[in-house]
């Protein structure tokens, strides 16, 4: 057996003569590349030629954020390449969303790619198979990152949006388009208004509901432009400042109010940085404990951390759970016998 993990700008798998990237951000020479989900730091060199495994939403989502038709897709749960037996398990991150498991003769190799170990509306959370070797994300990967449990920050942001409505304003919720935002949707589903959604958003939720993301239907901002001076509503809107001041200068029949939701709530100065009313820690992600129980369920011979605080993860992996661990850097390669 020969198998060699490396990275040069995202983590690639050589086995038995055959290659595969995973979530590249360049292109190096490979017979295969896998996509772990839509966000854009997931899907440089998609124009290319060569064969890429995805989950069908993923597919249809990069289709609709590029504009570009993704050629030789791949998008079986399982697949046969060379030796390695890949296996598409969700990942629990966003709608679409995979992690990937490659089964070699005696070695399963376990890439988390964006991973979330809660459930959250229909977003399950993460399919965890036990690994040898697991690649994982470490986005949250410090310790201040611990975010409280997904129902208790429905909860609040819920009863935060009454508190508005019935002092008499309406309300924008801020969301990353794909992923925060969908949650967000169904969080103002229960209320009984107007849910006015910001096109980019509006559309991505169309793909979604398509691909089982269960929403109702909401009205799509451009065609109701007047509808906002005449009516209280809630509105869904991308998180950037630009958004807020753009919300801020809109004329609407009564004041707006804007909460945003990301998981970077956490720090104390989010609020203050966006410029909006209130925030709420509502993250597509594991948290820092989150990060650590993957690790056990997996129970892997060894970590290998990618991505946000790759070291102090894997020191704490190391020093907390005994479990070798070190963090990728461009050059880095590792063979297994
Ligand atoms: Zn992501």
């Amino acid at each position: 057996m020969s198998l060699k993990i490396f990275y040069n700008q995202g983590v690639g798998i050589e086995f038995e003569g055959k290659r595969i990237l995973l979530d590249p951000e360049i292109e190096t020479k490979t017979d295969l590349i896998f996509v772990s989900h839509a966000h854009f730091d997931h899907i440089q060199n998609i124009e290319s030629v060569t064969p890429k495994i995805s989950s069908l939403a993923t597919k249809d989502l990069i289709e609709h954020r590029t504009g570009v038709e993704i050629i030789n897709p791949i998008n079986f749960d399982y697949f046969n390449f060379g030796k390695l037996i890949l296996k598409q398990l969700n990942s629990g991150h966003i709608v679409g969303s995979t992690s990937l498991l490659m089964e070699a003769k005696n070695k399963k190799i376990f890439y988390t790619g964006d991973i979330c170990d809660r459930h959250r509306f229909n977003l399950k959370a993460a399919v965890v198979p036990k690994s040898d070797i697991m690649i994982l994300e470490s986005t949250f990967g410090k310790e201040e990152y611990l975010f409280p449990p997904v129902v208790e920050v429905i909860e609040k942001s819920i009863n935060w949006i009454v508190e508005q409505m019935e002092s008499g304003y309406s309300v924008a919720l801020l969301g990353y388009p794909l992923g925060k935002a969908q949650i967000i949707t169904k969080i103002s589903e229960i209320f009984n208004i107007p849910i006015i959604v910001f096109d980019t958003i509006f559309e991505i939720n169309e793909i979604c509901r398509k691909h089982g993301f269960e929403l109702r239907t909401q009205l799509q901002y451009s065609k109701y432009t007047d509808f906002i001076k005449n009516e209280k509503f809630i509105t869904i809107f991308p998180n950037s400042v630009k958004y807020v001041n753009f919300l801020k200068s809109m004329r609407t029949k009564t004041p707006i109010k804007i909460a945003a939701f990301s998981g970077w709530a956490i720090d104390e100065n989010y609020k203050q940085q966006m410029n909006v009313d209130e925030t709420f820690p509502l993250s597509d992600h594991a948290d820092f404990n989150g990060l650590l129980k993957l690790v056990k369920q997996s129970d892997p011979e060894i970590v290998y951390t990618v991505h946000g605080f790759k070291e102090n993860l894997a020191k704490t992996i190391a020093e907390r759970l005994g479990i070798n661990a070190v963090p990728l850097n461009d050059g880095d390669s590792f063979s297994f016998l």
